[in-house]
């Protein structure tokens, strides 16, 4: 069994309190690792050493960093084919996707590095004799908490902008997907950083994350995962005013229009609903179908979700796995179990796999679910996992508008419709971060990406994204006074 340690200040360490806990792979149910129980005094730490980095990392020019974080995405491309199959060993990831994941999201260092450098302040006209100028600088110590969905790509997606821009970083990595994190800090360790400029913490979010989000060290909590949490962690923060960005839980409306073509919004509905196990905040989470399209549609995205091939993470011919925990699954299933007793029905799945390799590990196999109404669990909460679930049919744009926007979240939602400027006019009037018309192609840093409501603050990608890693100073100068 192999036993991993932390990185904090630039050495590989055990938890102060020498505990360890195990990790599990979801597919076999089996013990793949120990990894230290991280606490309050290894956070204490590894705030200090990230605390006397900064003022190293810091006053860096942005050119030196900016190429220290580009040879972060070569280093982590060469290293594409260990971090894919750890990611497959302890999140489930099919392997065409793990593979596909550890190649493309290294793109975050690189956009990070190239767009940093071309970051620049404005002017503001006052008058011949004052000079004012706004500059961009980082903000001290980041605080990274991260779910374990994407276990990689929610790190990079902060700690690339963060880094990059001359902060210094703590990251807490979700406890039971923590080895590809620790396989970032072995790459990590082969670059000159001041020791303590990145710094990798393992233990549970109700106390290492918990002394992260309050620690007077601190100066801003970059966080990933459901709203709940988000919550907890603004509180906590709150005594020392941290700066916050929060990407938090989704309950995105599918809605397909009469006009839409039915059969490639059901292929690509389908997939979107199975990805990732269904594990991804921008899945699908309510639909919402046309009556006269709706029996049409039902058939399609049946078809579409039985296609799935649902199986050994390891088989490249498997789109879909397990669910990442024994815990999670028993969720999910709570939820189908919930829609039943509310009146609602299943048209499809709803059970677990028997047969074998299938009859270990965490897998629910691809289901819908029918009659579901606004008030019902399902309908309000976030499910995570691979559940179609069919609201009541609708027949006007205004009601189906209306209906979209009666949830607390508001991350993302698509518009299925041959007639764009009807799209346009729904995405008008929903309340969402992104709204995507039909295939929603596209997507990356380049792209804003995060919620209204309870989805969260702040962005993440694109120069907006870039922007939450920086303060922003206006220096006004006597422009008469320096004559004297
Ligand atoms: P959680 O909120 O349970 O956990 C996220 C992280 O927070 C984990 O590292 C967790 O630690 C930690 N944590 C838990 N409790 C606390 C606390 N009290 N204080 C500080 N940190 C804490 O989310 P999940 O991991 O279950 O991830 C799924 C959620 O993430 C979904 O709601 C999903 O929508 C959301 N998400 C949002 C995205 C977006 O872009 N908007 C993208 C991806 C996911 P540990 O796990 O070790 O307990």
């Amino acid at each position: 069994m192999k036993q991993y340690k932390m990185w904090i200040g630039g050495k590989w360490t055990d938890a102060e309190s020498g505990k360890t806990y195990p990790v599990y792979n979801p597919a076999t149910e089996t013990e793949i690792a120990q990894l230290p129980l991280g606490d309050k005094s290894d956070v204490n730490k590894a705030v200090e050493a990230a605390r006397r980095a900064f003022p190293v990392w810091s006053q860096k020019s942005q050119p030196e960093r900016s190429q220290i974080t580009l040879k972060i995405a070569t280093l982590l491309r060469e290293n594409a084919a260990e971090l894919a199959r750890l990611d497959t060993l302890e999140h489930g990831t099919p392997a065409k996707r793990a593979a596909f994941l550890a190649l493309d999201t290294p793109g975050w260092f690189e956009w990070a590095a190239y767009n940093a450098r071309s970051m620049m302040g404005h002017t503001i006209p006052v008058s011949p004799e004052t000079l004012v100028y706004l500059q961009r600088e980082p903000v001290g110590v980041i605080a990274i908490i991260t779910p374990w969905n994407l276990p990689l790509m929610m790190i990079f997606q902060k700690l690339a902008p963060a880094l990059t821009l001359g902060n210094t970083c703590v990251i807490k990595p979700p406890s039971i997907n923590s080895l590809t994190a620790l396989k970032l800090a072995e790459i990590l360790e082969k670059l000159e950083l001041p020791p303590g400029t990145v710094n990798i913490i393992t233990g549970p979010g109700s106390t290492v994350g918990e002394a992260l989000a309050s620690h007077p060290g601190v100066d801003m909590v970059a966080f990933t995962g459901s709203s709940e949490t988000g919550k907890a962690i603004m509180s906590l923060s709150s005594q020392t005013v941290k700066r916050l960005q929060l990407e938090l839980g989704g309950k995105n409306p599918a809605m397909i229009l009469d006009d839409a073509d039915v059969t490639q919004a059901a292929v690509a509905m389908a997939k979107q609903q199975c990805n990732n196990s269904g594990q991804i905040c921008g899945s699908p989470g309510r639909f919402y179908i046309h009556e006269k399209v709706y029996d049409e549609f039902v058939e399609k995205f049946t078809v579409a979700m039985n296609k799935m091939v649902v199986g050994d993470p390891n088989d490249e011919k498997t789109d879909m796995g397990p669910l990442v925990s024994a815990q999670h699954r028993d969720r999910v299933e709570g939820y189908i179990k919930s829609a039943l007793d509310e009146g609602a029905k299943v048209l499809l799945g709803g059970k677990r796999p028997t047969a074998p390799p299938m009859n270990k590990g965490y897998y629910v196999m691809p289901t819908i679910i029918a009659d579901i109404t606004q008030k019902m669990k399902v309908a309000r909460e976030e499910i995570f996992g691979p559940v179609a679930c069919f609201m009541q049919k609708f027949n006007s744009d205004e009601k189906l508008i209306e209906m979209a926007n009666d949830n607390t979240f508001g991350l993302t939602s698509w518009v299925w419709t041959s007639d764009m400027a009807r799209g346009m006019r729904c995405a008008n009037k929903i309340q969402a971060g992104t709204v995507i018309l039909g295939q929603g192609r596209g997507g990356g840093p380049e792209f804003p990406w995060g919620g209204y409501k309870e989805s969260g603050i702040g962005k993440e990608g694109s120069l907006y994204g870039l922007y939450e890693y920086t303060n922003l100073k206006r220096v006004q100068v006597d422009l008469m006074a320096s004559k004297k």
